[in-house]
């Protein structure tokens, strides 16, 4: 007799994206041949940049040939990657060995994976909004009681609010908590966290052997100076932090698919001594993963470095410009604004205390500008939107028209 994992049932019904696209489809067939403004979805739209798609095509043509073929690589990734990573990590001055690299095919299914290396009854804190996969990957490993309707959120988690107050860095939880997740720069607030409140952080995650995973899939966006890209750049955090990252946003590899993820091997907790999780991850890794595709490994090996790298650069600073424009665009029409300068989303506060999906559907019913509502994100959402900068340049300057034009708030 099986059963199923009583835990799916325990998710919130409608993930974010899905109930997005369905209120789009829905509007669209009701107002046939208008065109939408998709500044919704963190996806990203630009061409791959040109030295990443010469590796690319290289590989395949030494694919074609039995004599250069090649088939499973190293389930951790090829060794040429996770050393050209190493030197990546040495640019920001953090030392880091080949064998504390992971390559996978993304950091969304990595950052989904990682919390099978914990028990179930550890205590989960996220930051308050988040990204949904920390959120729904907890769920499912049986870390939360059922979500409560009326709070919005999920009974036995930790939330952590991003407010305006607290300029969306939330502090480290009063009370113990085992795992934490942070985002920075943030997915959906757009914050980056000085050293100082990463390092406050490490100092909590240290004291209470909790150990954090840092989602550093932004890092690239970072414009200014005084923001670590690594939380490794913390002293410390190799003994209490994972960190996860992707080619997706740095270089356009969304559809390709590549990411890594970073297991310290002095990263230790309550009952695993230094090496452990290393090793941990590495049998996990063995054996539910096969190696992330030898196409696209030779792809990011070309975008770490030399022209790769710098095209991939400009491919940040063109999404960086969209944002200034979201940023400015919005303003001039009087909403409060945050996020767009170390981050390709604003987070923007809905106007007169809105709920926030009927301020997506204002927008998109009087502009056809489709944002992603804050409230999908976690509860600190609700009065908020995301507006993302992936899109093309014509297609950002139309929607900020659009909005100037029709938005009566
Ligand atoms: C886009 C994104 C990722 C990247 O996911 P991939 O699976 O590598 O494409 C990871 N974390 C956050 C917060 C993101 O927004």
């Amino acid at each position: 007799m099986a059963t199923i994992n009583t835990n799916y049932q325990k998710l919130a019904s409608g993930y974010l994206f899905p109930e997005i696209a369905r209120r789009t489809s829905l509007w669209q067939k009701a107002h046939p041949g208008v065109p939408v403004l998709r500044l919704g979805i963190g996806n990203t739209t630009e061409a791959l940049p040109e030295a990443v798609c010469e590796a690319m095509k290289e590989k395949i043509d030494s694919l074609s040939d039995r004599t250069t073929y090649t088939g499973y690589g190293d389930e951790q990734g090829d060794t040429y990657l996770r050393e050209a990573l190493v030197a990546y990590y040495q640019r920001y001055g953090v030392e880091l060995q080949s064998t504390e690299f992971f390559v996978s095919d993304g950091a969304k299914s990595d950052a989904a994976n990682i919390q099978d290396l914990f028990g179930e009854h550890n205590i989960v804190a996220i930051q308050d909004p988040a990204y949904p996969v920390y959120v729904d990957s907890n769920v499912v490993g049986g870390r939360t009681g059922l979500f409560n309707k009326e709070k919005g959120c999920y009974d036995g988690f930790v939330y952590l609010a991003s407010t305006e107050e607290n300029g969306f860095i939330p502090e480290p939880p009063k009370q113990k908590v085992d795992l934490l997740y942070l985002c920075s720069p943030n997915n959906p607030t757009g914050a980056v966290a000085t050293y100082d409140q990463l390092k406050a952080f490490v100092d909590y995650a240290r004291e209470n052997k909790s150990v954090i995973i840092f989602d550093s899939a932004y890092s690239e966006y970072i414009t200014e100076d005084g923001y670590p890209r690594s939380i490794y750049e913390v002293e410390g955090a190799k003994e209490c932090a994972i960190e996860i990252n992707s080619f997706s946003k740095f270089s356009g590899f969304t559809g390709v698919r590549l990411g890594w993820t970073i297991v310290p091997k002095a990263l230790r907790c309550e009952d695993a001594q230094a090496g452990v999780l290393n090793a941990m991850w590495n049998r996990r890794q063995c054996t539910f993963f096969n190696g992330a595709s030898n196409i696209a490994q030779k792809g990011g090996f070309a975008a770490l470095s030399g022209a790769g790298y710098e095209q991939s650069r400009a491919l940040v600073a063109y999404y960086l410009e969209n944002a200034r424009i979201i940023r400015e665009g919005l303003s001039k029409v009087g909403l409060t604004v945050y996020g767009g300068v170390n981050s390709p989303y604003i987070w923007a506060r809905t106007p007169n205390g809105m709920e926030s999906w009927d301020f997506f559907d204002l927008l998109l019913d009087s502009c056809h500008v489709v944002v992603t509502p804050g409230g999908g994100f976690g509860p600190a959402g609700k009065n908020f939107v995301r507006v993302s900068s992936y899109g093309h340049r014509e297609q950002v300057i139309k929607a900020m028209q659009m909005i100037e034009e029709n938005l009566k708030i």
